[in-house]
């Protein structure tokens, strides 16, 4: 028997008009490249949104088509997320600091015919130009005034762009199944793969990031996004604070600096945030320099990439900040645990509870996992064995966009693979311990290279640390430990090697340390481990 229920479409429109209607006056704050404090409210953004949709029809946007945008986290790229999806089209967000052939493949490949573009971003697109062979008209995220001088043809200001537009619209209905918006991910090798999200998984990964033990935002938080809206949609935040009606900081280009982050924690009350450790380290690096406080931050999630235990020691300690760990993907929309501590935890000793608080998370509902043995069998959740993480769920995806069938993403079972290897407790607290393909083998056993990498950096005198594996004779693959000092430090390899006696098994100290001034990165901020290979692929070990 049919349920007697309305079946209402779960789109993002739906989440605006919610929004437009109960939270009109709840602020936005941005730092843009044009004004370093622009603040409006709920009300003034679904307006000028309005306005851009109407812009977006008169350019003869169809239902379906990607937009790209070429952004850093402000209200201009807040509106454009929702006036694309809005008139059924496909908000895709595009990292600026991929190599450029990534940029340009990404750019073809999602046939983009209009780029919005940040005025610090334009002199990469002058570039790229000749090569986007789609790209009809750009659209520079300013004003006249700020509208710098170029090279580019069909080029306009995106205040002149929606000037003269009618702040009426009329939403069409879609489907929810509808593609509201595309992310490619940024693999190491191969081609960047297309992750086209729905309205209906937008939505539902944005309801689950409002649990109180996901990100638990409310109307009384303020909140700010660090990771950047061309990453993942910015773990869902855009999307998730207008349910709510929490007030939104967007820190602009300002992403990395300690400086700003404090300043607008501080000025702006801001409760909750969420990032990659590497801005968090440079928050506190700032922080311990400059003598500084954080007001009214309460918490922080720290995620795409392992969260050294220093950063959530540091922040709690010193600032009274409580720091949840997160693991997902591009692929998972992108949440696919947060770490929160369960009832009875609290008679833990503290350092039963860090090594929790280390952990990636728990699941949400709406996401399994199951960790699988090399010949695809299933593993215990023990905490122990340790194997390949599967997921499925509304919010993860099935297939890549345009992309050949033997590409699809997930097995007969419906379980996507993440590349991933860890281990799940009993309790359901997932812990990575590698990416498959940078897992060290050891005599048959795996040494997890994020283990090593967390150890190191919580010494006081290294800024960074990475762990690849190079070849021996006898053991197959060895860790090689690779550290940044701290400006003006010293630290000798005994010192490290001591350091990390107590803190890993034996077997796993690394079998040499090596010091470099820089460590490679991703362009969103991972070790490049592939290039750390390359760059170590003729070292011999000291004993070998
Ligand atoms: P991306 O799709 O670029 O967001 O990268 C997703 C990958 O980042 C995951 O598959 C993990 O390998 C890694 N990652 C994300 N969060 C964490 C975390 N908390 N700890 C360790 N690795 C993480």
């Amino acid at each position: 028997m049919q349920a007697l229920m309305m079946d209402m479409p779960l789109t993002i429109t739906s989440i605006m008009q919610h929004a437009d209607n109960n939270h009109p006056d709840a602020e936005i704050v941005s730092i843009t490249a044009d004004n370093p404090q622009h603040c409006y409210r709920y009300g003034d953004a679904f307006a000028r949104i309005r306005r851009l949709a109407n812009a977006l029809h008169r350019y003869g946007i169809k239902p379906g088509e990607r937009i790209g945008t070429l952004a850093w986290n402000d209200y201009r790229h807040f509106e454009l997320y929702y006036a694309i999806s809005g008139i059924g089209a496909i908000t895709h967000t595009i990292n600026p600091r991929l190599f450029p052939e990534q940029l340009c493949y990404i750019i073809n490949h999602a046939e983009d015919r209009i780029v919005f573009v940040d005025i610090l971003v334009l002199p990469l697109l002058e570039k790229l130009r000749a090569a986007l062979k789609s790209l009809e008209f750009i659209v520079v995220l300013c004003d006249d005034k700020h509208l710098p001088e170029t090279t580019l043809d069909n080029i306009q200001s995106y205040e002149s762009f929606i000037a003269g537009e009618s702040d009426a619209f009329d939403w069409p209905a879609l489907d929810e199944g509808a593609a509201s918006s595309l992310c490619y991910t940024s693999g190491t090798t191969g081609h960047p793969k297309g992750v086209l999200y729905s309205h209906r998984s937008t939505v539902l990964h944005a309801m689950t990031s409002l649990a109180p033990d996901v990100l638990g935002l409310s109307a009384w938080d303020v909140a700010m996004p660090v990771v950047p809206m061309f990453h993942v949609n910015a773990w869902g935040l855009p999307y998730a604070a207008p349910i709510t009606g929490s007030k939104m900081v967007f820190p602009g280009p300002k992403m990395g600096d300690g400086e700003a982050l404090q300043r607008l924690i501080e000025a702006e009350a801001i409760s909750v945030s969420a990032g990659v450790p590497t801005v968090w380290l440079a928050l506190l690096d700032y922080l311990a320099r400059s003598g500084k406080a954080l007001a009214a931050l309460q918490r922080v999630i720290v995620g795409g990439s392992a969260c050294p235990l220093s950063i959530i020691t540091e922040f709690r300690e010193k600032y009274g900040v409580s720091v949840h760990h997160g693991w997902g993907m591009t692929e998972m929309s992108p949440i696919g645990a947060v770490n929160t501590l369960l009832p009875g935890m609290e008679k833990l000793s503290p350092d039963e509870l860090d090594k929790i608080r280390m952990k990636q998370g728990r699941a949400p509902y709406g996401i399994e996992m199951k960790l699988v043995d090399d010949e695809g069998r299933q593993l215990a959740h023990d905490g122990k064995q340790c194997g390949m993480l599967k997921v499925r769920g509304p919010w993860v995806c099935r297939a890549y966009y345009n992309l050949d069938e033997e590409d699809h993403a997930h097995d007969e079972a419906g379980w996507f693979s993440t590349g991933d290897i860890g281990n799940i407790d009993a309790k359901g607290y997932l812990q990575l311990t590698d990416r498959a393909k940078d897992v060290i083998k050891s005599g048959g056993e795996w040494i997890s290279s994020i283990d090593l990498e967390n150890a190191a950096v919580g010494h006081p005198q290294v800024a960074e640390a990475a762990v690849i594996g190079v070849p021996h004779p006898k053991w197959v693959e060895r860790p090689l430990l690779i550290i940044v000092k701290n400006e003006n430090e010293e630290i000798s390899k005994e010192a490290l090697l001591k350091w990390l006696e107590d803190k890993v098994a034996k077997w796993w100290l690394p079998d040499d340390v090596v010091f470099v001034d820089a460590i490679p990165h991703t362009a969103t901020g991972k070790i490049l481990k592939t290039e750390l290979r390359e760059q170590f692929k003729d070292y011999c070990l000291p004993d070998v």
